[in-house]
């Protein structure tokens, strides 16, 4: 199989690349391992930046509609529980009152990533010579002069098969095999926290306190900062994370049980969907890529989606006085904007 672009990772980074890419007219194909279910999303804010892409791409609106709830206020509170004290507030509008920045037409939205990654598959989809592929895994590749030869496997069958490009985009998150392969090193701190996110589910949880609702409460105890708690989609989602120093710890359901109860300040019924431990990492890394291999999103260490998408832009640049160039198609995308 032949393709002028192979991108890996159906992450927001690897979905706005096919995207910006078949808007562009550019044929690509993207691969994801997996069957592209968000069950733990991490990012939730799409910021200024990352929404003018969304407003150039002619899609802010099926951000807007993706399902967070846009009347949620979204104050930051220091409580030392949720039936305990609040030590602190600082307030900020719901999503559909909150105005735009002076320097920009568009504003910030919360969408979480299991809002999100659909919308930016959903756009990518339009486009006649974009294809998305999932369970299909990178094993490794070539780079030659001309161009790069991967093989992947279909993780249903097994089956394993060459793919012709004259680009590949690494996309592929923290642990990238792209990144492995190039040997590209990483500068900076490993190990900030090592952080446990858990996702549950209640209903009315506001109910179940006093304090006025907000997007994030930060739990505070005699040990400084220990926990957090993020309304992940505005109704009954909820993200609550076990902030650890820099040593690893891995939490029983039990002990995770006990504290949320502990930030709660009251036992309360919940269900448990998933349970990530992560690090909090500040690296960065030493190089992008080569001639024909990129990485860019969180593989190349810039947590948050502003700088990726804005490289993907580049990356396009970079690709667009070359090969690619041949197999530009029109452009469908009812905007002007370069
Ligand atoms: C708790 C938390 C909260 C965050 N909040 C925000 C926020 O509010 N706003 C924000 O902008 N950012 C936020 N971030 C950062 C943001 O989530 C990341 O920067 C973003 O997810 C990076 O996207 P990505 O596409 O580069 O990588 P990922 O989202 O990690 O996606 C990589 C994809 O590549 C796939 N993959 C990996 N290896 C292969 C392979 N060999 N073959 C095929 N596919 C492969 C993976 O399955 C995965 O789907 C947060 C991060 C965390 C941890």
């Amino acid at each position: 199989m032949k393709t002028p672009v192979l991108i890996v990772g159906a992450g927001p980074v690897g979905l706005a690349l096919a995207g910006d890419l078949g808007w562009r007219g550019i044929p690509c194909l993207l691969i994801e391992k997996t069957d592209g279910a968000v069950t733990q999303p991490k990012m939730d804010l799409v910021g200024v930046r990352t929404m003018e892409f969304c407003r150039r791409w002619g899609i802010v609106d099926w951000v807007e509609n993706a399902g967070y709830n846009r009347d949620y206020p979204q104050d930051y509170a220091w409580l030392t529980a949720l039936a305990g004290y609040e030590l602190g507030r600082e307030p900020f509008p719901a999503p559909r009152e909150e105005n735009p920045p002076e320097q920009s037409p568009q504003k910030r939205e919360r969408c979480p990533q299991d809002f999100f990654d659909p919308v930016l598959a959903r756009f990518a989809r339009q486009f006649p010579h974009v294809a998305l592929r999932y369970n299909v895994e990178l094993i490794g590749f070539e780079e030659q002069p001309q161009g790069v030869t991967a093989t992947v496997m279909d993780k249903l069958t097994g089956k394993r098969e060459r793919i012709d490009a004259f680009y590949l985009v690494g996309c592929d998150g923290g642990a990238s095999i792209v990144r492995a392969q190039l040997k590209i090193g990483m500068s900076g701190s490993p190990v900030l926290t090592h952080t446990t996110n858990v996702m549950f589910r209640c209903e009315g949880l506001e109910k179940l306190h006093d304090k006025v609702p907000g997007y994030r409460f930060l739990f505070v105890g005699p040990e400084g900062t220990w926990a957090t708690l993020v309304a992940i989609n505005g109704r009954d989602r909820w993200r609550f994370s076990l902030i650890c120093d820099n040593t690893r710890r891995t939490f029983s359901e039990n002990e995770i049980c006990a504290a949320i109860v502990r930030a709660s300040g009251r036992k309360f019924d919940f269900e448990i969907l998933s349970i990530l431990p992560w690090i909090r990492r500040q690296l960065v890394a030493d190089r992008y890529g080569t001639k024909r291999v990129f990485i860019t999103g969180d593989e190349h260490g810039h947590s948050g989606l502003g700088r990726p998408f804005l490289e993907a832009r580049s990356l396009h640049s970079r690709m667009g006085r070359s090969e690619p160039a041949r197999f530009v198609r029109t452009r469908t995308s009812p905007s002007g904007d370069p």
